[in-house]
């Protein structure tokens, strides 16, 4: 126990300050911003002092140990970690200290261990241990964030859906393979969503696509698929899967999850006594897709995400079970998705003055019944314009504008609205 104006400190963090025992050192108070908490914090293994042999440790446990011993721990970039776990003493360089949704400051990365930190771990160095299930940490991590704050991420209104597509079709990515091994249940490898266009059927296939990959997902659009390459659409559907394939090939179990979104997918795959163009086109692709997701030849490693607003278009085959099985329908936004949405969108405008005190968004939500996402976002854009247009002298468009008087007013998006 440290004494009245003492400070304890372990051997790595003296090392970290650059101080030694008896030195007298100044202390500043740190005022921590209101947002605190680690989204994501990467750790480095710079080696393994072993107590026991074991040469495989599990990211999952690893990770959940780590929070557990760690919590609300302050984690600054570029620091020292020590943990013991299973009769090892782990040592840990902090490489990334990352806080959602804030913009990276000029100072170190820093931030507080919660129970919603994303560990990641990276191991470079010659240490002997092998740390696996990195990628089922991840998807741990997005169970975690079942209550995910869809609204942070841009997309508003549609919470329930989100949870929807959470429980259906993440659930099971979420468990390590020994587990859904042992329920014998499979992977859920397609997903449509649909409704009337506009309401955010891209951004949530984007920001599905982003949890459970990583990386920006492919993104590929029916009737360019089909008018781009006509006579090749079905070499464009094999080159769509073709990372995947080779990701399984050489990784077999340890393959990254490839999600693929198809937008307007009811382009390629109209129900076949819809489609009058006699060449077969479409009844190929269809095949061709269906074998990549539930043929004999079928992918483990992928996840379709179809996107269509006219579902009754759709081949019937294309949504039975084991292909395009989990279908939520995204639809246009009540009140409360309304205010989110238009929350949203002048998010900027706000936080920069630009929104005049009289704007009563609450009450054009109220107002804009059957208005989609886009229409919304439209409605903010126009608003803009009108307020922009009042700041424009007609004598001289070349005059300076004053930035300060630009305020986007409550008639503004009224007149918006009438548009
Ligand atoms: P869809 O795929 O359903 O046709 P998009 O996702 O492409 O619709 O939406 C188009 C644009 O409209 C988005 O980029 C976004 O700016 C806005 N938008 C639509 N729905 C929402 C929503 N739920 N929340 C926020 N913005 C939305």
């Amino acid at each position: 126990m440290a004494g009245r104006g003492e400070i304890a400190l372990n051997a790595i963090q003296r090392r970290h300050a650059k101080v030694s025992t008896g030195d007298a050192v100044p202390v500043i108070r740190f005022i921590p911003p209101d947002e605190f908490n680690l989204a994501l914090l990467t750790l480095e293994l710079e080696f393994v002092k072993k107590g026991t042999k074991s040469e495989q440790v599990d990211a999952v446990l690893l990770a959940n140990q780590l929070r557990k011993r760690f919590i609300y721990q302050v984690m600054t970039s570029g620091q020292k970690v020590s943990f013991e776990y299973h009769g090892n003493n782990y040592i840990f360089t902090v490489n990334q200290a990352a806080i959602e949704g804030q913009e990276k400051s000029s100072g170190p990365e820093r931030g507080m261990i919660s129970n919603d930190t994303y560990i990641v771990f990276e191991t470079s160095n010659q240490s002997g241990i092998k740390i696996v299930n990195q990628r089922e940490a991840a998807s741990s991590n997005i169970f975690r964030h079942k209550e995910f704050n869809l609204q942070s991420l841009g997309i508003g209104g549609l919470g329930a859906e989100f949870a929807d597509i959470f429980r259906r079709a993440f659930a099971s990515r979420v468990f390590p393979p020994h587990v859904t091994n042992k329920l014998g249940i499979k992977h859920v490898k397609g997903m449509l969503l649909y409704g009337p266009p506009g309401t955010g059927k891209t951004l949530m296939a984007r920001q599905i696509g982003k949890m459970l990959d990583g990386r920006e997902p492919k993104i590929v659009n029916g009737p360019e698929v089909l008018s781009k390459f006509v006579g090749e659409t079905e070499k464009n559907v094999r080159d769509l899967f073709a990372d995947a394939e080779n990701d399984q090939r050489t990784r077999g179990d340890e393959s990254d999850l490839h999600v693929i979104i198809f937008d307007e997918i009811d382009a390629i795959c109209k129900s076949r006594g819809s489609t009058r163009d006699g060449t077969g086109v479409h009844d190929s692709i269809v095949n061709q897709l269906l074998t990549k997701i539930d043929g004999v030849e079928a992918l483990n490693n992928v996840l379709l995400i179809g996107m269509t607003n006219r579902k009754d278009l759709l081949d019937e085959a294309l949504l039975r079970p084991g292909r395009l099985e989990v279908q939520v329908e995204i639809s246009l936004p009540d009140e409360n998705g309304r205010l989110q949405i238009l929350q949203i969108h002048t998010n900027k405008m706000k936080e920069n003055s630009f929104l005049a005190p009289d704007v009563n968004l609450a009450e054009l939500a109220a107002r804009t019944k059957n208005y989609s996402g886009a229409e919304l976002e439209g409605v903010v854009k126009s608003a803009v314009s009108y307020a922009l247009n009042r700041q424009l002298s007609m004598d001289d468009l070349t005059k300076p504008v004053d930035e300060e008087n630009i305020k986007v007013t409550m008639d503004d998006f009224l007149n918006a609205c009438h548009e």
